[in-house]
């Protein structure tokens, strides 16, 4: 009998990737989004990779009534939770946007996982939650700083509401899994990044001004206290990072006690300046890329990467991928939806 895993925010840039291993490893996804960042052709995307249609609720994840009726129907397994705005920038403009979506959304998921005896959860949270660390690579002990913004700290949040309910006696079994920086594509092109307006991330902005939608790229900084002076971040790919998320669920079923709840770092444990992130795009794709080098971006923290020992250690995970495969794989999704209706622009 295929287990039945609910995946909100599941036609997102993370959650379409993960519902394709998920398929792959022989679950069944169930799809929650209310399409607020995603565009209904992730569907056709899926089916394509897949031949699959899987069920997909188009709703919110703050709706107790459609919960309710998705766990009511299916038997449902575990839940990992993408459904989050994620844009820092807009979420410092609409701070109680982003904590009702994010943080009561999440308070009501755990509400209907609890009413209906549903314990296991994958949680996704960002390394934002340790600023700029002190020393590293950033191991998960590290403390958190204070978030830098509305975004962050509705992760910081997250992760210490069910920390809470975990330590309250209620069957729970979670982990909250840092993402690093998430870049690249299925490599089939069906599915990948698609930013609604201005991408926030560096990738979607580096293709899209390969592809001639923007006119230059800008680089944020350039004397910082790194090798060439450009932050240094590190960059997983998607389908490395969708792995991850089925160990965890895989760990998830091993536990013997019904309480627990941690954290893990999803990142290849490599750090990479945005420059060198520029030069192996250019390297793969054989394109030159203009860009100018402009003045720091406030909130930017200079460097951060994973200590990638515990994921290893716990979910027997490790990334396979490397920058260039990622490059790779989002310059042929960029060029897929250029050259469709469907582009962002
Ligand atoms: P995304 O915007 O592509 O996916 C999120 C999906 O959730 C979208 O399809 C959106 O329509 C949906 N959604 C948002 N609010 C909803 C709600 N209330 N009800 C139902 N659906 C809702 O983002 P992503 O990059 O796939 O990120 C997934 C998760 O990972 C988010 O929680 C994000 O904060 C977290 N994360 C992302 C990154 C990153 O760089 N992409 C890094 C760290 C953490």
């Amino acid at each position: 009998m295929q287990k039945n895993i609910l995946v909100t925010g599941g036609a997102g840039y993370i959650g379409s990737h993960v519902t394709v291993r998920l398929h792959e490893e022989g679950f069944q996804p169930i799809l929650l989004d209310n399409f607020s960042n995603a565009n209904k052709s992730v569907l056709e995307g899926l089916k394509k990779i897949t031949g699959k249609v899987f069920p997909c609720y188009e709703g919110d994840v703050l709706d107790e009534a459609l919960l309710g009726k998705i766990f009511s129907t299916h038997q449902i397994q575990g839940v990992i939770h993408f459904a989050a705005k994620k844009a820092v920038g807009e979420s410092v403009e609409k701070p109680l946007s982003y904590y009702k979506n994010n943080v009561s959304g999440l308070i009501t998921l755990l509400e209907a996982m609890m009413s209906h005896g549903v314990a296991q959860l994958v949680f996704s949270s960002s390394c934002t939650v340790y600023g700029q660390p002190d020393e590293l690579p950033v191991t998960e002990g590290s403390p958190k700083k204070p978030a830098n913004s509305p975004y962050g700290n509705t992760k910081q949040i997250g992760e210490e509401i069910i920390e809470d309910t975990v330590k309250s006696g209620q069957r729970l079994q979670s982990i909250a899994l840092r993402y690093f920086n998430p870049i690249g594509a299925h490599p089939s092109a069906a599915i990948g990044e698609l930013p609604l307006g201005t991408p926030n991330n560096l990738v979607p902005f580096i293709t899209q001004t390969a592809a001639g939608l923007r006119k230059e790229l800008t680089v944020f900084g350039n004397d910082y206290h790194t090798p060439d002076g450009t932050c240094i971040r590190d960059y997983i790919h998607v389908m490395d990072l969708a792995d991850a998320h089925v160990q965890c669920l895989k760990h998830l079923e091993t536990l013997a006690e019904n309480h627990h709840f941690d954290v893990i770092n999803v990142g290849t444990g490599n750090g990479s300046t945005v420059l060198e992130a520029i030069q192996s795009f250019e390297k793969v794709t054989g394109k030159k890329l203009p860009y100018t080098l402009g003045l720091r971006r406030p909130g930017d923290v200079e460097k951060v990467y994973a200590a990638a020992e515990k994921a290893k250690e716990v979910l027997h995970w490790q990334a396979h991928l490397t920058l260039d495969d990622a490059m790779r794989d989002a310059w042929h999704w960029q060029q897929k939806i250029s050259g469709s209706d469907k582009s962002p622009m």
